[in-house]
């Protein structure tokens, strides 16, 4: 096992250093990592953000942009060819057609390479001629990274504490039962084990469904095409007295031991360790509407991302990545244009104050870190009403259907303590407000010639992200 981490890390300090030589040579390449946990919004973000860098007149909050540096912007082949490509062209035409929709969500990672003629700026503006930098686009689900807990538990620890976990929670019911009926120390047949990784899945949609994040293994929910392999048809097994070789509870910690060494590595060496900037969507928005637990789960989760950002000194990822980091990371709230701006204030503080503590755990001294509220695609308009003698703020957008409806999210409280401390308490509900989101349709644009989609503050994320590197 330490061999091969080894191994791991010097082809990755290696390549990294052939990387390094071919940037400062020929044309510089920034691999940008999108990720989030399921319906965070990556599909949307991606769309928009290569079809308002190919049209950059809503692009002013970019440098580069704004200064008419950027000649030109045109997709191209992507360099890793056995990954899948991300469905631009698909994507945008379910956003932009006659019934306006919105893309199918994210279920593996995908690449998209999109490459800028770019006038260099500052001191070497009149000296050099315009050059070439590839943007590559890695779009993947961030409960691939919550995968990463996973890889210093064993077995038994992590049964015992998924079982644990579980307890309190209806909808564990049944995967339960089952539990309670398995002898682990029986000998394997696969019907059993079949049922009792369908049942564990069971329960870990029904998480998903309740709002939490953490539902790891990430793969059970997102399998790509490694649905009904061996490696994902384990459970979580309670400690079995007398379980020999042959025996389920064996074989089960076998398989969870694969899923670490042939699934949850692979990707975090080929993929992971490869990234330069990273931005992490989050959907504070939904979580808040689905009440405190939720909340408390993001936050959870959100630290276990950001943790494999900045990995402990001896920990597998550090080993794995010899030193280097991801330069950049922007924590992003999605789907902003659900608020009124005079509201996003405080909406980003809730992302900042989640980035913040992650930070004080993992000392990111001195890295690259911000929190931004944002839309990928704006699907409302902001009007103002009075209500009971008071001036609320709220948006219109379309329902499925085409109806108009307007959406006063609720007040987010100015302290994102009022939202994190009940979160973190444990309270059942929230005291004494009422949180509410709508599933808006996308509107039906008319762009202009230039003009990408609206949206909120991707230009200022574009250059949070990648505007040193124009
Ligand atoms: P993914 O699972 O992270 O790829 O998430 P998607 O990009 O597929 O987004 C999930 C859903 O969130 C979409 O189907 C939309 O309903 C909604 N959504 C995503 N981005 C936006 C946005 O910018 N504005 C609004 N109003 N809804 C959004």
């Amino acid at each position: 096992m330490v061999f091969a981490d080894i191994a791991d890390g010097v082809a990755r300090g290696i390549e990294s250093a052939q990387s390094a030589v071919s940037e400062a040579l020929f044309e510089p390449v920034i691999r940008l990592g999108v990720t989030g946990l399921a319906r965070a919004g990556k599909t949307v973000f991606v769309t928009s953000l290569v079809a308002n860098l190919l049209d950059r007149n809503r692009m002013g909050h970019v440098g580069a942009i704004r200064e008419g540096r950027v000649e030109a912007a045109f997709l191209q082949p992507q360099p890793d060819d056995t990954l899948p490509r991300f469905d631009y062209e698909a994507n945008l035409a379910a956003l932009l057609g006659q019934k306006p929709h919105w893309p199918e969500s994210t279920r593996n990672i995908s690449q998209l390479r999109i490459s800028l003629r770019v006038q260099p700026g500052g001191l070497l503006s009149g000296l050099a001629g315009p050059r070439r930098v590839h943007v590559d686009i890695v779009d993947y689900p961030g409960e691939w990274l919550l995968d990463l807990s996973l890889i210093d538990q064993d077995y038994a620890g992590w049964s015992a504490a998924a079982i644990s976990r579980a307890r309190g929670r209806a909808y564990a019911a049944d995967w339960l039962r089952l539990l309670d009926e398995t002898d682990g120390a029986a000998a394997l047949g696969e019907p059993r084990a079949q049922a009792l990784a369908a049942a564990f899945t069971d329960y870990l949609r029904a998480c998903r469904a309740a709002g939490l994040s953490d539902c790891t293994p990430g793969r059970f929910l997102l399998p790509g095409d490694l649905a009904g392999s061996p490696v994902l048809t384990f459970s979580p097994l309670p400690q079995a007295q007398r379980a020999g070789r042959g025996s389920l509870h064996r074989e089960m910690g076998r398989r969870f031991d694969a899923y670490k060494s042939k699934v949850v590595k692979p990707f975090f060496r080929d993929h992971f360790a490869r990234i330069d900037r990273q931005i992490v969507l989050v959907d504070v928005l939904g979580a808040i509407h689905a009440g405190p637990e939720a909340v408390e789960d993001m936050r959870r989760a959100m630290a276990s991302v950001l943790g494999a950002f900045r990995p402990g000194p001896n920990s597998f990822l550090s080993r794995l990545l010899v030193g280097r980091r991801v330069e950049r990371v922007l924590i992003a709230a999605t789907k902003a244009d659900h608020l009124h701006h005079r509201q996003h204030p405080a909406l980003t503080a809730i992302a900042q104050a989640m980035l913040n503590e992650a930070k004080a755990r993992a000392e990111y001294a001195g890295a690259g870190t911000d929190a931004m509220s944002i839309a990928a695609l704006r699907a409302t308009v902001e009007e103002s009403r009075s209500h009971e003698g008071r001036k609320l703020d709220l948006v219109r957008g379309t329902l499925e259907g085409g109806r108009q409806a307007a959406l006063y999210a609720g007040e987010l409280p100015e302290e994102p303590a009022a939202i994190l401390g009940p979160a973190h308490d444990g309270e059942a509900k929230w005291l004494d407000a009422d949180y509410s989101v709508m599933a808006f349709e996308p509107p039906k644009l008319s762009l202009r010639a230039g003009e990408g989609p609206p949206h909120i503050r991707m230009d200022r994320a574009v250059e949070f992200l990648i505007g040193d590197r124009l």
